[in-house]
């Protein structure tokens, strides 16, 4: 499994570069943003010492200068006005003389005031100079002013007027002189301050302004360098996601310049890794057999996997051979899943062996399904075939230890080659090998080639098919019987009705080359019909000669879904007044699975009307214990395959052991069918087995010889 943790990522020494630029991009957004925070702050903080400077000298013009120049320009309207003052005074009749006293007096009060403020307010040098000529000249306007005073409190007015024009208006003057020039002076002060304020804001306005531009520069190239740093990454490790997309697990993902996105590559690379392992296990899967571990039908079909996408290739071959586990069901079902696995594996296992010591090019073996495997390689030789066939055939001589059993193989061979100098596409040759392997099993050999004939006798039955309406029509058809006895007595039971067929033209015609085709056209419920209608009628003979003798039917699967077969049965057995419970009618277990559900419900009626029902070539099929049970059947036949050299074979004693057992707890009458020696007799007689059918009790039979085995029947219940 994976593991769901990263490592951590790597630390590299840290370098002085390395916290100039770090390798996590958060960083590098914290210093890059950080960066600009502060550019402004120092942009801030270099205007606001020139903005405050400005905004003082903005305040003390206010407060300071414009007040002083304001005085400074009063004390000029004051000395202008003392001067005309003094001249109403003069002119003044004696009784109003008072209010132009207080007038003098309070301008000349406002001139000392102004003149004191001054004093303390002046700090520059000159108008100091100027101030101090000012207070001079003061103090000659005083001194003037007490003796004109006089002169007008004499009513000397001439005199008063002298002093007025030759002492006061000169002092006035000059004061008035004075006066103008710090007036003068304090507006040449105030431009030149209101000048240096604007030089001033001008400064802060192009040094704010190139800063700005400077803060915006960096700021740009900040932003162009981590933008960058943050998407060459990305874009390395998008390469890197679609490399792998692309199906390219190999390239690794290479490390670059941001942690974080190397975090996300090198999960990337974990996650890579997991998928190439999982992708392997999937093709290993995909044409490995898990059981055996070797390739499966696909790999065989397509010479192992295809590269993705690519169309896979169709191997073409000179030989093919096809060989199946007999019974794997059988025994799957009495000795356990487990079991037939062992089989499985120990056919692989031997399998291999013989192949290990077999020469032939390209040799390739393939567990096509199941208990079938196959076996390709290069050589058109039938000899070398059949030579490899036996080499296989005598490595499986050897029983099979699963635990407490010892368990027969017994293989079935289908073999197929090409014709001599060509190659023919693996699928067609295991097409044909299938078809041989088919033949092997019908014909109970342990092995068949396939041949062109076969194909040719499959298509040869299409003719047979309105023959056989004819045969049933003119009578071509015969019932013999084969009689089964009680392997407990030794008296004979009964007999099953075999179909045979003699055809006008190609003579005798076994049931197993019709009876499977009749069975796929739907022709097979003419035969049974007729077999029906002549054993019905052979009891009805039999009721007073062999009442004790029952005779069993073949039915095929298509009876059972016809529905009128109850009532032809029922009809029949009516019409010519047989017990019921001396017919039996066998069905394949094959063909028990087939539509059960509708198959259980007829059978249930014909059981209820007293017909006995035989499940038959047991053994074959691939039925489960729990299914059978729900069948209202009363005899279980096992089938031949378990039954031939059962005496010598004891995986075979150990199977048909379990399945009498099973049958007997099913309270199932159990026959064994074709017992062909007195050691098989005599094994399946000790293992319980309750009725015997086979060449050693007797062929089957017809006619004469019918008649002669009846006779002696007759006589030996006498
Ligand atoms: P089956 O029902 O299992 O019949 C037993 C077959 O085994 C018969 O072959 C019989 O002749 C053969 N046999 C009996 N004892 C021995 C023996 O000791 N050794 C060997 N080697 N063979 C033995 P047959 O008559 O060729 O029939 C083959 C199959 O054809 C039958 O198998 C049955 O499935 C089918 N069949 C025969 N007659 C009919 C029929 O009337 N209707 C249907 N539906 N099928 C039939
Ligand atoms: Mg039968
Ligand atoms: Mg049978």
């Amino acid at each position: 499994m994976m593991n769901s943790h990263l490592p951590p990522p790597a630390h590299p020494s840290r370098t002085l570069g390395s916290y100039l630029w770090p390798r996590r991009i958060g960083r590098r957004l914290g210093l890059g943003f950080g960066s600009l925070v502060v550019l402004m702050l120092l942009a801030l903080l270099n205007a606001s010492a020139p903005l405050r400077a400005v905004t003082q000298a903005t305040e003390h013009f206010a407060s300071v200068d414009m007040r002083r120049l304001l005085r400074v320009q009063a004390l000029s309207l004051q000395i202008e006005g003392v001067g005309s003052a003094l001249v109403r005074l003069m002119n003044a009749p004696r009784d109003n003389r008072v209010a132009e006293y207080a007038d003098v007096d309070a301008r000349n009060r406002l001139i000392d005031g102004i003149i004191e403020s001054l004093n303390t307010e002046l700090h520059d040098s000159t108008q100091e100079q100027t101030l101090q000529r000012l207070t001079a000249c003061r103090t000659l306007y005083a001194a003037a002013f007490i003796a004109t005073v006089d002169e007008v409190e004499a009513e000397d007015l001439v005199t008063a007027a002298k002093v007025l024009n030759e002492q006061i208006n000169p002092s006035l003057k000059a004061m008035l002189a004075e006066s103008n020039a710090l007036l003068n002076r304090e507006r040449e002060r105030i431009e030149t301050q209101l000048e240096e304020s604007q030089q001033l804001m001008h400064r802060i306005a192009v040094t704010a302004g190139a800063f700005s531009v400077l803060v915006v520069l960096l700021a740009a190239l900040l932003a162009w360098r981590i933008t960058k740093s943050v998407v060459t990454p990305l874009a390395q490790l998008e390469a890197a996601a679609l490399r792998i997309a692309s199906g390219d697990y190999a390239t690794p993902v290479l490390a670059t310049s941001a942690e974080e996105v190397d975090r996300v590559g090198q999960a990337l690379t974990m996650m890579t890794g997991a998928i190439a392992t999982r992708e392997l296990e999937i093709e290993r899967l995909a044409f490995h057999d898990p059981l055996t571990d070797l390739p499966n039908r696909t790999s065989l079909l397509q010479s192992g996997a295809a590269p993705l996408g690519a169309p896979p290739q169709i191997p073409a071959c000179h030989s093919l051979l096809l060989f199946d586990l007999a019974r794997l069901k059988v025994i799957n079902e009495t000795l356990g899943f487990g079991t037939g696995d062992t089989m499985i594996k120990e056919v692989a296992r031997r399998a291999q062996t013989v192949l290990a010591d077999f020469s032939a090019p390209n040799t390739r073996l393939a567990n096509v399904s199941g208990g079938m495997f196959a076996i390709v390689f290069e050589s058109g030789e039938h000899s070398l075939t059949e030579q490899l066939h036996q080499r296989l055939v005598d490595a499986m001589a050897q029983p099979v230890h699963c635990g407490d059993h010892s368990v027969d193989l017994s293989l079935v061979f289908g073999l197929a080659d090409s014709p001599p100098g060509t190659t023919t596409p693996v699928i067609a040759l295991l097409r044909n090998a299938e078809v041989a392997l088919d033949v092997a099993k019908s014909t109970a050999q342990g092995f068949a080639w396939y041949n062109p004939a076969q194909e040719a006798a499959r298509l040869s039955h299409l003719g047979l098919l309105s023959d056989l309406r004819t045969a049933v029509a003119e009578s071509q058809l015969q019932m013999w019987l084969q009689p089964k006895f009680s392997l407990q007595t030794g008296a004979a039971v009964g007999a099953e009705a075999l179909v045979r067929w003699q055809h006008p033209q190609r003579g005798f015609i076994s049931p197993a080359e019709f009876v499977p085709f009749a069975e796929q056209t739907g022709a097979i419920t003419l035969i049974t019909d007729w077999m029906l209608a002549q054993a019905v009628r052979t009891l009805q003979d039999w009721q007073h000669s062999h009442p004790h003798l029952s005779i069993s039917v073949n039915i095929s699967t298509r009876d059972l879904q016809d529905p009128a077969f109850f009532q032809r049965v029922t009809q029949l057995i009516q019409a010519h007044g047989t017990p019921a419970h001396k017919l039996r009618l066998e069905i394949v277990e094959s063909g028990l699975m087939q539509d059960a559900q509708s198959s259980i419900a007829l059978l249930q009626r014909l059981r209820d009307q007293g017909v006995e029902l035989s499940i038959d070539d047991f053994g074959t099929g691939y039925s489960s214990l729990a299914y059978l049970q729900r069948l209202p059947v009363s005899e279980l036949k096992i089938d031949r395959s378990f039954v031939t050299d059962i005496d010598t074979k004891p995986g075979s004693q150990q199977l048909a052991k379990t399945m009498i057992e099973m049958g007997h707890g099913m309270d199932l009458l159990v026959t064994a069918e074709g017992i062909e020696t007195d050691a098989e007799r005599a094994t399946l007689q000790k293992l319980g087995c309750d009725v015997m059918q086979g060449y050693f009790g007797s062929r089957p039979l017809f006619g004469p010889a019918l008649q002669a085995w009846l006779d002696k029947a007759e006589s030996k219940n006498l």
